[in-house]
This record gives structure tokens, sequence and C-alpha cells, in this order.
């Protein structure tokens, strides 16, 4: 499959795996993945680099329905937009078919999308990724999903979907959480919503093609908590917020 051609950043751990090589101290390499390992990463600097490794991994299927859906966005106030050549951003602007996905110019607007969709990663998440032990500055903090309690959401009620529990955020929150509101999240309540992911990691476990699609486990900080209590409630932490589990014949 082909690839953009980008110069992929590698990690300290596939360097060592990949490219056999003297080991000697003064060799210029051999200083610069010490510095990696020990010195802290700015945030900006650690998304920078893993979007770029991000860019390399997309396959030409994930390039061409990205820059699709970019083409129905709005992105001309994101930061590096207005550098984009004035014929690819007319091209966006104009939501006109992008008809070579795999052309070398459509990295820099995937690359916007990558930085902009990292914002809100841990530095954990990061930190792994990059093999680093620390990187300074703090990601952007999104609300609370109303349903697995991650930080994905943008802004409530705006029918957000959730990273990593997939549902959709239609604004019900505990006050109706058994009501099912039909629309976007298919006859599911909230409170089915919250179970299904606690025990399926999804808030409707027939979605097994979205399992793959998922946010990692640390990509993003929780904000609230949902748990089931010996076997009979589901609780919010903190809250009064108390469901005693009466499951519908259909889950
Ligand atoms: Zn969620």
């Amino acid at each position: 499959m082909a690839k953009p051609k980008v110069v992929a950043i590698l990690h300290t751990s596939e360097f060592h795996a990949e490219i056999p090589r003297v080991q000697n101290r003064n060799y210029s390499y051999t200083n610069t993945l010490g510095n990696i390992r020990t010195n802290p990463l700015e945030r900006q600097q650690a998304i920078e680099k893993y979007s770029t490794i991000k860019l390399t991994e997309l396959s030409e299927k994930e390039r061409a329905e990205q820059l699709e859906v970019m083409t129905l966005e709005d992105w001309s106030d994101s930061i590096g937009w207005n550098s984009l050549p004035k014929p690819v951003r007319n091209e966006f602007e104009s939501g006109k078919e992008i008809k070579n996905p795999e052309l070398e110019k459509y990295d820099a607007v995937l690359m916007i999308w990558l930085r902009y969709r990292l914002e809100s990663v841990t530095n954990e998440f990061l930190c792994e990724k990059l093999n680093l032990d620390r990187i300074i500055g703090e990601p952007i903090k999104l609300e609370s999903c109303p349903c697995c309690g991650y930080r994905t959401i943008e802004e409530r009620g705006n029918y957000d979907i959730c990273k990593v529990c997939w549902w959709e955020d239609d604004g019900q929150d505990n006050q109706h959480s058994e009501k099912i509101m039909g629309g976007p999240n298919y006859g599911i309540s909230l409170v089915i919503g919250r179970y299904n992911y606690l025990i399926y990691g999804l808030y409707d476990p027939k979605r097994t093609d979205l399992m793959e699609l998922k946010a990692e486990q640390n990509e993003f900080e929780k904000g609230r908590i949902f748990e089931i209590i010996d076997n009979e409630y589901l609780i919010e932490k903190g809250t009064d917020w108390k469901w005693k589990i009466t499951l519908p014949n259909t889950v």
C-alpha cells in the first residue's frame, strides 16, 4: 500500500531494533537518543512528533475518508489552515471531492487534523507512544462523556460522538438517564449505554465494527466515574445518581 512521502520519526525502541550499528559514545545518534529518553518534551513538540508518525501510518482508505470528512467541515479557523497553498484550501472550502487523496499536497491538511485530534489526549498517552518520561504542558480539557466519563466531548448536547464508548451526546444526563431518546443512539437509554460500556467497552455491544476504531485506554482523561456496585447498582461516584440494574431482554 502506498504511503505518503514524509520523513518518519522513529521511536527510540524501534531505532534500536531495526538499525543495528556500532556502539560508539561519540556517535551523534547515541547522544540524541540519550536526550530523548531523559529530557522532557514540550507538549506541542510531542504532538508534532506523534502527528508525523500517525500520518505515515494512515492507509490510503483512511486518508481518503478523513479528507472527505474535511471537505464537509469548516477548518478555516484552525492553526495552519491559512498557511496551506490557496488552491488546496479552495478545494476544501468549495467542498469538492478529493480525487487523489494519496498526493503529498494533502499531507499538510491531514497534519492539521492530526494535531487537532491530539490536542486533548493525555500526556501519559503521548509519553507511551513516543517513549518519553515526561511532557511539559497540559491537554485541552474537554467535557466528560455522560456515558463512559472520559473527556472526549467538545461541547455538551452538540451531538459529538465519544471516541471511547461511541455514545452520541444528545444532551441526556443523570436526570432522565432511563429515557430512550431514540435518534442518534438507536434506542439505547443512557443507563443501558453506561452499563454496556462498563461490561463490553462500547455503549452498544452490537457495534463490533467500532472496536478497532475506539480510542485507547489512556488516550483521554477521565472526568466522571461510573461504577457497578455489588452487581446490583450502577452509580456515578461523587453524586447521588444510582440505578438498580434491570436489563431489558434485548441486551
Ligand atoms: Zn464515552
